[in-house]
């Protein structure tokens, strides 16, 4: 076979791609710009198991994760909570990023991976439209097909030219800016919920969640405009009223970082150029996890790769795998997507009432990225809120807000149902003017 691919970036999507196609014969260099050591943060993550089997990859040894324990959330006044109930057998685990990276990289490199650490690329090298390999500092590299798995401010994905299509930034309020930080715990204190949600917390546009060990709280603070040290000892101070063993020494991360919470990418593949993950937006957008779908699209990639036989690598024949990724995910997040708008624009009050008068069930906040059947799980779920939101819901405003949340959420899966399912030029490019206009009008509100 003898083609060539350059992955970028040694994430979960990144890594995973690389080792399926390196095993099925392709000739695959992945690029990273940083050191094999420095991968990844200093913190847990979960993430649904069931994705490394998607991926093709082994699940890793049982000593290295732990089950996660279901989360209760809390509105805005803290006045009721809502604890989740995952199925035993749908549990995510949890596991050191460290641990994570290891694990896939040592199973790319015994697939025949070439690794080349420390080396960033710096944009796309295009022959017309194509694109035939990347620039890394002075040199350029040459490929068959380029996978950019760089993450959501991936540089080969915006300095890609109009032509091909692909929308080259994140656009606005589409990114959540993290604090995380793992605290010492002081004093005998237990909550009486291991892994707490707040939901815009004190009122703010913020979520926070505490998740207790047995010698440390978990603390992560998201927010939807970057912020810094002032605002999370603000949130550190309000946590700490109700989860006083909170203490002060930070014994792990203490970092900020952004995740895209949007929909997905409305055109992820080009002549010679796929994207994956982060840089395709690939998260749920309410909650941000990536992980697992980064997993699971590496295969359909790869899938795709692997079924064009005359190895054209184009955006025609690319296309089957942003297809297939809409079906089995992405319709469901761009669904989910004007849930997360909505949500953030809600009042506190309104956010408390969802919560209080049961508008908000356990059901629905139990979508994980493990969900299967995401595109029914979504309509049913918004069928039950607008039935529940009739039923008690006084206020007009807030009824009509919901309404308009449902009907906004069965446009995105009908826009979705209409991408077309083979690639003819035309017809890809009203499609994507469709979906991006469709989102941008959201966002305006
Ligand atoms: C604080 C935080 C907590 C999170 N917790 C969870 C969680 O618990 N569960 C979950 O499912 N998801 C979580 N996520 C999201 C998750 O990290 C991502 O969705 C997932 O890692 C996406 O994988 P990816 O393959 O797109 O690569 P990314 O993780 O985005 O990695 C991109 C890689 O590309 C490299 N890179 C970037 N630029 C270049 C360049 N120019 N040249 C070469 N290499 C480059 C980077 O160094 C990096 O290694 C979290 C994210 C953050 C920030």
């Amino acid at each position: 076979m003898g083609k060539t691919i350059l992955v970028a970036g040694a994430g979960h999507g990144g890594l995973a791609v690389a080792a399926d196609l390196a095993r099925k014969g392709y000739d695959v260099t992945l690029l990273e710009k940083k050191a094999e050591e420095a991968l990844g943060y200093d913190w847990t993550d979960i993430f649904a198991p069931q994705s490394l089997i998607a991926a093709g990859v082994p699940y890793p040894s049982r000593s290295l994760y732990s089950y996660k324990e279901n989360m209760t959330f809390f509105p805005p006044a803290q006045s009721v909570t809502l604890t989740q109930n995952v199925p035993q057998d749908e549990r995510e685990i949890k596991m050191e990023r460290r641990d994570i990276y290891a694990h896939l990289v040592a199973h790319a490199k015994r697939c025949g991976v070439k690794f080349r650490f420390e080396t960033p690329v710096t944009a796309p090298l295009l022959l017309g439209s194509r694109v035939c390999g990347v620039l890394a500092g002075e040199e350029k590299l040459y490929a068959d097909l380029v996978i950019d798995a760089c993450g959501m401010d991936s540089p080969l994905r915006s300095a890609l030219p109009q032509v091909c299509g692909v929308e080259p930034e994140i656009g606005a309020n589409n990114t959540a800016f993290v604090y995380r930080a793992f605290f010492a715990r002081t004093g005998d204190f237990t909550p009486a919920h291991s892994y707490e949600v707040y939901v815009l917390h004190q009122g703010r546009q913020e979520i926070a969640w505490v998740a207790t060990e047995d010698d440390y709280a978990d603390v992560l603070i998201v927010r939807f405009a970057p912020f810094g040290e002032d605002e999370v000892q603000q949130a550190l101070a309000d946590l700490r009223r109700t989860n006083p063993h909170i203490g002060e020494e930070i014994v792990r991360g203490g970092q900020f970082a952004k995740i895209p919470v949007r929909q997905p990418l409305s055109q992820m593949v080009a002549d010679g150029y796929a994207a994956l993950g982060d840089s395709a937006f690939m998260t749920v957008p309410l909650i941000g996890s990536g992980i697992a779908n980064a997993l699971k699209a590496s295969h359909i990639l790869s899938r795709t790769v692997t079924d064009d036989k005359d190895c054209a690598f184009t955006a025609e024949t690319l296309w089957k795998y942003q297809v297939g990724y809409f079906k089995l995910l992405g319709a469901g997040y761009a669904a989910m997507t004007c849930l997360k708008n909505a949500l953030l624009s809600m009042e506190p009050a309104e956010v408390d009432f969802l919560f209080e008068r049961g508008i908000l069930t356990e059901d629905q906040i139990t979508i994980t990225a493990n969900t299967t059947n995401l595109q029914s799980m979504m309509k049913m779920s918004v069928k039950d809120l607008v039935d529940r939101a009739k039923k008690v819901c006084t206020d007009k405003i807030l009824l009509t807000k919901i309404l308009r949340i449902a009907s906004q959420i069965a446009s995105a899966t009908a826009l979705c149902a209409m991408m077309p399912h083979t690639w003819a030029t035309q017809n890809v490019r009203k499609w994507v003017a469709n979906y991006n206009a469709f989102f941008a009008k959201q966002q305006k509100g």
